[in-house]
């Protein structure tokens, strides 16, 4: 449901630039460039997401909210899994993943939708002819098609700008071949180029794709990256300044912070806010909001892992005793996947029952947007994926961090150590997705920082005094300060002259 573009208010003689998305297909990278969409199509440019059938659907929340507003926002999809993949139709994202053996063969599968990506480019008509590319940085299979049409092509890095310059810095200086050469697990090597002091070891050395069977992958997002013309980044500089200069430098290449993106849902919108992500979380928010209205300002911690990290019942047991010790009151997001199993669907029941009226168990997709914004949430504990955690302090909120992998330790250790705004629940390592039968973290561990962070004293006063601050700063960054400029320029940057706009359309 397309409708024509709003005039642009920063280049009212121009037609407006078409900015093509496309995200690398998890949660936590649709997500934020769905919001990054929709701020362009109110800005005055079109912007399409392109994905897969079954993201598309679940974006249906976003599509509905921009035909409702009348925003050149639009979603197209892609066939996928491509035929010959083994993959089942429904492995389209990375939550969709079964088991460890099935992510070799959906990494592989994407780079295949560079065919019908290549023929998308090339069918759109004059009006519409892409003025820009703007690349998951995972999905480096985006770059020939843009290329071969002349068109620009950015990369979107989803994480931290301080993970993104110890991951570039760590690439440029072969750290990690270093590390895998070195051979000694627990030695610490320190990332150099980074204005803080970044020590890693072989199991935290940043770097996506690292598995020896995808290095492939690795190298080719690299080689894209280089050539790009341009970073987007989800951060604002009163958040992350010295590590956005010391990227922009490091990297050669215009960098935007444009973030933080998730504070383009704006409560006046509330389904599309409940909905952000999954159309599912707005069945749950008719279950959260009302609860949490019965409960004091601030009071209330809100838990929850993302969208891929997947707990086995032990330590699963190990969060829920933890946080009914803490005598906190907590709302907490449990995946349908975790509590699918008998014993843990009773186990769960059995909690809820002890703890009712204090703690909230919510079974699936939570509208996590809509939880953080409610007065009654103080803090959130968080797996440290950069979305939650600058979700969190987009809403001035102190968090305690349990890392799990990817990025994550690195945000653990910004938020931390750099912004004085988390406590650490104490995770030493980074644990798979379906492998861990470990028990890393136990009741007592999560029931300190539970404590820690919602209690009193000068520590815990002075992290929601600097989380209040941040979120202040973010709000201001969005609302015509840093991050509303850069995206001034943005859009600026790749709307064409009038001139070229003639001769094209002459073509
Ligand atoms: N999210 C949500 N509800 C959930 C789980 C996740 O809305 O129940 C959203 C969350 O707000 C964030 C994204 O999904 O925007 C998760 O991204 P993040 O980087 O935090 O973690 P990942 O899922 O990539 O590990």
């Amino acid at each position: 449901a397309l409708t024509e573009p709003a005039v642009a208010a920063t280049t009212p003689a121009k037609a407006p630039p078409h900015f093509v998305l496309v995200p690398f297909v998890a949660q936590g990278h649709i997500i934020p460039l769905v919001d990054l969409a929709r701020l362009l199509a109110e800005r005055g440019a079109r912007a399409t997401v392109v994905t897969t059938p079954l993201n598309v659907a679940r974006q249906r929340g976003a599509a509905e909210h921009a035909a409702r507003a009348g925003l050149p926002l639009e979603f197209v999809s892609l066939p996928f899994p491509p035929p010959g993949s083994g993959l089942p139709q429904d492995c389209q994202n990375a939550d969709m993943v079964a088991d460890n053996y099935q992510f070799l063969p959906f990494f592989f599968a994407l780079p295949e939708l560079a065919g019908p990506f290549d023929a998308y480019l090339r069918l759109l008509p004059p009006p519409r002819r892409p003025s820009c590319v703007i690349s998951d940085w995972c999905c480096p299979w985006t770059a020939a098609a843009a290329r071969r049409l002349g068109v620009p092509w950015l990369f979107f890095h989803g994480p931290s700008c301080f993970f993104s310059l110890c991951d570039l810095q760590a690439a440029n200086h072969g750290l990690h071949d270093l590390i895998v050469a070195a051979g000694d697990d627990d030695e610490k090597h320190a990332v150099p180029g980074v204005p803080v002091p970044v020590t890693v070891t072989k199991a935290t050395v940043p770097g996506f794709f690292s598995h020896p069977l995808t290095l492939e992958l690795r190298d080719e997002a690299m080689a894209a990256m280089r050539a790009a013309d341009g970073v987007v980044v989800n951060t604002f500089l009163d958040l992350e300044a010295e590590f956005l200069a010391c990227y922009e430098e490091a990297l050669g290449k215009p960098v935007w912070a444009v973030g933080p993106l998730s504070l383009c849902n704006k409560d006046a919108d509330a389904e599309a806010t409940a909905s952000r992500g999954e159309v599912a979380g707005a069945a749950t928010q008719q279950a959260i909001i009302p609860w949490l209205d019965g409960q004091a300002a601030g009071s209330v911690v809100y838990v929850s892992f993302g969208s891929l990290v997947r707990k086995q019942p032990k330590q699963l047991f190990e969060v829920g005793h933890g946080l009914e010790d803490s005598g906190v009151p907590f709302v907490w997001v449990v995946k349908e996947s975790e509590a699918a199993a008998p014993e843990v669907a009773e186990w769960l029941a059995a909690l809820e029952a002890r703890v009712a009226g204090r703690g909230l168990v919510v079974r699936g997709w939570a509208p996590q947007l809509a939880v953080l914004s409610h007065r009654a949430v103080g803090a959130f504990v968080t797996h440290c994926g950069w979305n939650s955690m600058l979700e969190a302090i987009a809403h001035g909120m102190p968090v305690a961090t349990w890392p799990h992998f990817a990025d994550q330790f690195f945000n653990e250790q910004l938020a931390v150590d750099v912004l004085g705004v988390g406590v650490r629940i104490g995770a030493a390592a980074p644990v798979m997705i379906f492998d861990d039968e470990t028990v890393s973290v136990k009741r007592g561990a999560v029931a300190r920082a539970v404590t820690a962070l919602m209690g009193g004293g000068e520590e815990a006063d002075e992290r929601r005094r600097k989380a209040k601050e941040y979120g202040e700063k973010a709000r201001k960054a969005m609302e015509g300060g840093s991050s509303y400029e850069n995206l001034t320029r943005l859009i600026q940057s790749f709307t064409m002259s009038e001139a070229k706009q003639h001769q094209q359309e002459q073509e």
